[in-house]
């Protein structure tokens, strides 16, 4: 007989290996994850990586720990681009708006929270945003400095990579050597300034057009994009904590620059197990805002991108990205949404007939194992996809149950309905909105349909194919029968 285990091994990008996963405290779980820069709306790639993450802390709840997830939103610092240069990103937006910086952040804020909602992602604990940690970001460079491992130059503060090199190794979770670094950078801007080609800003003294300054013991200035994370995460989860992850774009150099950080100011590796979310593709490319090859988490619901030809649910979205494991790269096409549609379609359609399961005195099928697969899946370093399939496993079960070649006993359907239902809904993060949305619709729906029944009787023949057009567009199909109007 198979045991369901709680049993959980993670792939730490720090080691390069799955490890067993044992908090730093017992039953509770740290977990801090780089959040979005708001300098425009985050596109459907940064969304495949919020939403790994949402459905990673799902599971860990779901195993029962008490979790403190605190992902930060970014909307403050110079961020170091592709070319070597330290751009302020949301200072750029405001300036070409003619607004202020705060202005562009808290838009695209509000945008992001409705996406959240829009895509079922629970709130984090906590969202500190950088602005509000500038005196945090500061201690923690003056901490580095006396340390010994930052240097201050005409008003601006780097971290010397050298002098950290000879009691920490810098590169220890990008497997870089500083050495081969050196290949890779072009003249920086800045360089100058730095000692060594490697050394990055902690603090960058203010431009003449910065759009946001801060006063500090260095003059005015703002924080180098790393220092942020280092601030809020130590903040809130303390020196060491169980969980950091991100986009595996950000292993190098953001969070290579973190552990240098903290190790640097604290002394320690600030997280136990580092997780890294693959990207979402185009085309065998990663999407991304300077390539161009991005489209907009409403757009693909909307139905509006220049990619697709029609418009897919939320759910469908989400139960494609959970097709692939984290740690895969996913291309959405055409093909993989339609098909995701279905599976979805098939998963709703066999949870709705659970209720209406005949019993029998014995089960055809071991559900303990069934279940215990589920666990297993995810137990192995958040394995949605194998879930999934195991999921679909037990469709097959009760649509053969339902057809009546397949039997089930009472407590074995009641312990397949609770968990079948948990993991589609409270681990992938799938809604089964359909009977609720139909419920919210009806009284909207009667009043609608009066409106066309008056418009008929009045032989307002306009207002009444409006209506029915206007359904028609959202989906809604209004059929005229002998007992009334339905609609579905
Ligand atoms: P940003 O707002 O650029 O700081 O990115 C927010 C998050 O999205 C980071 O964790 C990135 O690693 C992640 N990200 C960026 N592009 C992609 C992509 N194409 N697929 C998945 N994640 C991405
Ligand atoms: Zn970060």
């Amino acid at each position: 007989m198979s045991t369901i285990t709680n049993e959980l091994f993670i792939y730490n990008s720090l080691t390069g290996q799955k490890e067993k996963f044992e908090p730093i405290y017992e039953n509770r779980v740290g977990m801090y994850v780089c959040g979005p820069t708001l300098y425009s709306e985050p596109h459907m790639g940064n969304m495949r990586t919020f939403i790994n993450f949402d459905m990673i802390y799902r599971y860990l709840l779901k195993l029962g720990y008490q979790v403190k997830y605190v992902r930060n939103i970014t909307d403050a610092g110079h961020i170091t681009n592709s070319a070597g240069d330290d751009v302020d990103s949301i200072g750029k937006v405001a300036r070409l708006e003619q607004v202020q910086s705060l202005e562009i952040v808290y838009k695209y804020n509000v945008n992001f929270q409705e996406l959240q909602r829009i895509y079922n992602m629970l709130p984090p604990n906590i969202e500190p945003t950088a602005t509000g940690h500038i005196q945090e970001q500061i201690e923690i460079i003056e901490q580095i400095i006396d340390n010994g491992f930052a240097y201050v130059v005409n008003g601006s503060v780097y971290f010397d990579v050298r002098a950290y090199s000879e009691k920490f190794e810098y590169g220890i979770l990008s497997g870089r050597k500083v050495d081969e670094l050196a290949e890779e950078t072009r003249t920086l801007n800045a360089q100058d300034e730095k000692r060594f080609f490697a050394d990055f800003a902690l603090w960058k003294k203010a431009n003449p057009e910065d759009m946001q300054i801060w006063r500090s013991p260095w003059g005015n200035g703002n924080p180098g994009w790393h220092i942020e994370c280092t601030a809020m995460s130590t903040k809130y989860l303390g020196s060491q904590f169980d969980i950091h992850g991100g986009g595996l774009d950000l292993k190098f150099p953001h969070h290579e620059d973190e552990i240098a950080q903290n190790c640097g100011s604290l002394g320690c590796n600030p997280a136990k197990y580092w997780m890294h979310a693959n990207m979402l593709n185009v085309n065998g490319q990663k999407m991304s805002k300077s390539l161009g090859n991005y489209f907009l988490p409403k757009e693909i619901v909307e139905g509006t991108t220049a990619v697709f030809d029609k418009p897919y649910a939320p759910n469908v979205i989400r139960f494609s990205m959970m097709q692939a494991h984290y740690r895969s790269t996913l291309d959405f096409t055409s093909d993989s949404l339609n098909a995701a549609e279905k599976g979805f379609s098939r998963l709703s359609e066999a949870i709705d007939k659970l209720e209406k399961l005949p019993t029998a005195e014995t089960s055809s099928q071991d559900v303990q194992a069934i279940v215990a697969s589920f666990y297993k899946a995810m137990g192995d370093d958040f394995n949605a996809p194998i879930l999934l399939a195991n999921i679909f496993e037990a469709v097959k079960y009760i649509n053969s149950i339902s057809d009546g070649n397949a039997s089930i006993s009472k407590a074995d359907l009641e312990l397949l309905s609770t968990e079948l239902t948990s993991f589609v809904l409270d681990v992938l993060g799938l809604s089964l909105s359909k009977a609720s949305t139909d419920s919210k619709l009806a009284p909207v729906m009667d009043l609608v349909l009066d409106i066309r029944k008056a418009a008929r009787e009045n032989k307002d023949w306009a207002t009444s194919d409006k209506i029915r057009d206007g359904l028609a567009a959202a989906g809604i199909v209004v059929k005229d029968g002998k007992e009334g109007t339905s609609w579905s």
